[in-house]
């Protein structure tokens, strides 16, 4: 949770100085070490960065972004059944420090880049919305938006922007148990999916996470003030005793979710881009998941296929056994 202790400098490029986004978080962080910078990218991307010395104390760097606001999804999530699902990344990285996460190879730093220009991403929208019929976002891919919540506000704006606009549906990905800063902000097209693992492997590693408790609260809390909730079961990691551990972590989500007012569940296993998984490796983090013999295909690395469906099925079937009825989308391979 934040303090405004928390980040002792704050990056600030030349354009990014005047946003009203940057004025908030600046008031919000009153003691830290303000550093003026021409480009978010002369920090973010300096060939000198670790992303493992840096995640010791990360800083955040205030930038505005000059294209990509939008994205097609790609084969890494789920689509949910959803046309037109693309997502947008209006902060890069994430407080959070889970061993399984792609942004750790995808990124040289780990300090947190928060893209203040929030009218330009929104204007993209607009724009789609007058080519398609309805869009779908998920506004929290390279972070977890709801996490930094206090920090940037990102997510009422978002829904602020979704009340005026009926055919944009969002999506908010989230391992945070920060739901009550957003619990007033109800719209009936944001559906809020939270993560969740058996809580030896939140405890083992995603750490600095909500603990499993924490995350089922926010569920209960956002269902009885009528959020559309899904479950997100993504990466089931191939561990010792997978089997049991998985089919224990059900049958506690049944007895303390009400699963009949679930919208959805997403499952999926560990998987990653080859190129990420190297750089990660030698970054020298020395998880057990990094070494694992994974298959790579098409510059992606997964476990074996049987260990796939077995991992997959086990989770799937515990859920059906409980709910027959439940809406499970799977993440495969071949997505
Ligand atoms: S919560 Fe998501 S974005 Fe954040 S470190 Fe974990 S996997 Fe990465």
């Amino acid at each position: 949770m934040f303090n405004s202790e928390q980040f002792s400098h704050l990056y600030i490029e030349d354009k990014a100085r005047d946003y009203l986004l940057t004025l908030d978080i600046q008031k919000k962080f009153p003691t830290a070490k303000i550093v003026n910078i021409k480009h978010y990218k002369d920090v973010f991307s300096s060939y000198k960065n670790n992303f493992r010395v840096q995640k010791k104390s990360q800083k955040i760097i205030l930038a505005k972004k000059e294209s990509g606001f939008l994205y097609p999804i790609g084969k890494f999530i789920q689509n949910q059944g959803k046309n037109n699902f693309y997502y947008s990344s209006m902060v890069l990285n994430c407080i959070y420090d889970c061993e399984y996460c792609f942004l750790q190879g995808m990124h040289q730093s780990s300090h947190i880049v928060i893209f203040v220009n929030t009218d330009d991403f929104f204007d993209e929208i607009k724009k789609k919305l007058k080519e398609v019929s309805d869009i779908f976002v998920s506004i929290s891919y390279d972070s977890d938006l709801l996490a930094l919540e206090k920090i940037t506000n990102l997510i009422s704006l978002w829904i602020d922007f979704a009340n005026n606009h009926d055919n944009l549906s969002l999506e908010i990905r989230t391992k945070s148990n920060n739901f009550k800063s957003i619990s007033h902000l109800y719209n009936k097209n944001t559906l809020l999916n939270f993560s969740l693992s058996p809580e030896h492997i939140i405890q083992n590693y995603e750490h600095k996470t909500s603990s499993l408790k924490q995350r089922i609260n926010s569920i209960n809390n956002a269902m009885s003030l009528k959020w559309k909730v899904a479950i997100v079961i993504d990466p089931i990691l191939d561990i010792k005793n997978a089997i049991t551990i998985y089919q224990e972590f059900i049958i506690y989500l049944m007895q303390n979710i009400n699963f009949n007012h679930i919208d959805s569940v997403i499952v999926g296993t560990f998987r990653m881009s080859s190129k990420y998984l190297k750089i990660i490796q030698k970054t020298n983090l020395k998880s057990d998941l990094l070494y694992y013999p994974y298959e790579v295909k098409d510059k992606m690395v997964s476990y074996p296929q049987n260990t796939h469906t077995k991992l997959v099925e086990c989770v799937k079937s515990e859920i059906l056994k409980h709910n027959k009825n439940m809406k499970i989308y799977e993440v495969s391979d071949d997505d």
